[in-house]
């Protein structure tokens, strides 16, 4: 529901009742039923209405890494699971009672399921179900936000690496971008949209208004690897997407990041290195690498620890900005879709302990 919308619901109220209810649920969390601050009559007739309930049901809500990683599997209300993961920054140390709060981002789905059917992609094995509502991503954001706070962390970056590709959703995904930064107050470079590549969709956010931060999920840098790894690179081939990249890059004055699951022996040999150090270079992005997850539908494993970093090493030396990015939840099936996958065999606690 937009402002406007509840603002006509409650036409025969006192207008500050509309803020009191828009910051309950933006800046508190809290579902209008459950506002102590409204007359009971008014909160149970909000309680009632179906455009102001909760969307998401927690079904299962699992913790790795020592308390720093939490990962949510929501039932949606037609009863599809998406997932949520919620992560502190700098797992390592805990941080000291005399420092400010740790921050955390969230990592959040688009859509239940996907269909860019990447093969190494928990979520691209099992397919398409439906694009998520704005209501239901922003709620993921304020769900865990109400987590992280309770856990004495500070919730400030959204990342929509979780399920689905968001600019393929992106009617119902710019709102909810919209909403992160006007209502529930983050920082627009903050939130950062993670495509495989839907031309189209980064040249559109070429022309919006707020300064999101752009990955773009390469893992190949030539069109014959690339569209093996990620089919949708057939219909927009590398040169379409850098020249896209290109477009966003002159229009919004932000360094522009590529994400790279080393795949062994797949996208890790010295020839990937030099493609990619070419293509990085040329567009000045920062590359992330992510040792692949190893998922049920995907045979070839992740590169080893010593592999991964002679890959970082080498792009280094040939001037790449490059960091590696550590796998987090392993155990609890945190990789994109892998925690939904599992619905429909083992419970999640029995899945990660057979892990
Ligand atoms: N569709 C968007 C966002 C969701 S996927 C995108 O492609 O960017 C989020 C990230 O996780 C992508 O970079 C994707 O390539 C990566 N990913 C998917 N499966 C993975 C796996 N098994 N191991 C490591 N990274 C994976």
């Amino acid at each position: 529901m937009t402002r406007d919308e509840l603002a006509d619901l409650l036409a025969d109220q006192a207008s500050y009742r509309v803020t009191q209810i828009w910051d309950g649920l933006y800046r508190h969390g809290t579902a209008p039923g459950d506002l102590t601050v409204l007359p009971l009559q008014l909160r149970a007739r909000l309680a009632g209405n179906g455009a102001l309930a909760p969307s998401l049901q927690a079904d299962a809500q699992l913790e790795a890494d020592r308390g720093a990683t939490v990962k949510w599997r929501w039932a949606l209300s037609d009863g599809r699971r998406i997932e949520t993961v919620l992560m502190r920054m700098s797992s390592e140390r805990p941080a000291a009672p005399d420092r400010a709060n740790p921050r955390a981002t969230v990592c959040v789905s688009s859509q239940a399921g996907c269909a860019m059917a990447c093969g190494f992609c928990a979520t691209g094995q099992a397919g398409f179900d439906r694009n998520l509502t704005t209501g239901e991503i922003v709620e993921q954001v304020v769900r865990a936000r109400t987590e992280a706070t309770r856990r004495g962390w500070r919730l400030t970056n959204v990342v929509f690496l979780g399920m689905g590709e968001p600019l393929a959703n992106y009617d119902r995904v710019w709102p909810a971008v919209r909403r992160l930064h006007d209502d529930v107050g983050l920082s627009a470079r903050h939130l950062t949209i993670s495509t495989i590549g839907i031309v189209p969709g980064i040249r559109r956010l070429a022309h919006e208004d707020l300064p999101v931060s752009l990955a773009v999920s390469l893992h190949a840098a030539n069109d014959e690897l690339r569209s093996r790894l990620v089919p949708v690179n057939r219909r927009y081939p590398l040169a379409a997407l850098t020249e896209a990249c290109r477009v966003w890059q002159i229009a919004k004055g932000r360094r522009l990041s590529l994400e790279w699951a080393l795949i062994h022996g797949v996208n890790d040999r010295r020839s990937d290195v030099v493609e990619l150090a070419e293509l990085a270079r040329s567009l000045a992005a920062h590359v992330n690498l992510i040792p692949l997850n190893p998922t049920p539908g995907f045979a070839t494993r992740g590169t080893p620890p010593e592999g991964v970093r002679a890959f970082r090493d080498r792009l280094a030396d040939r001037g790449v900005n490059v960091t590696v990015r550590h796998n987090r939840g392993t155990d609890i099936a945190a990789a994109c879709g892998q925690l939904a996958a599992a619905v429909a065999g083992p419970e999640p606690a029995a899945a990660a302990e057979a892990r």
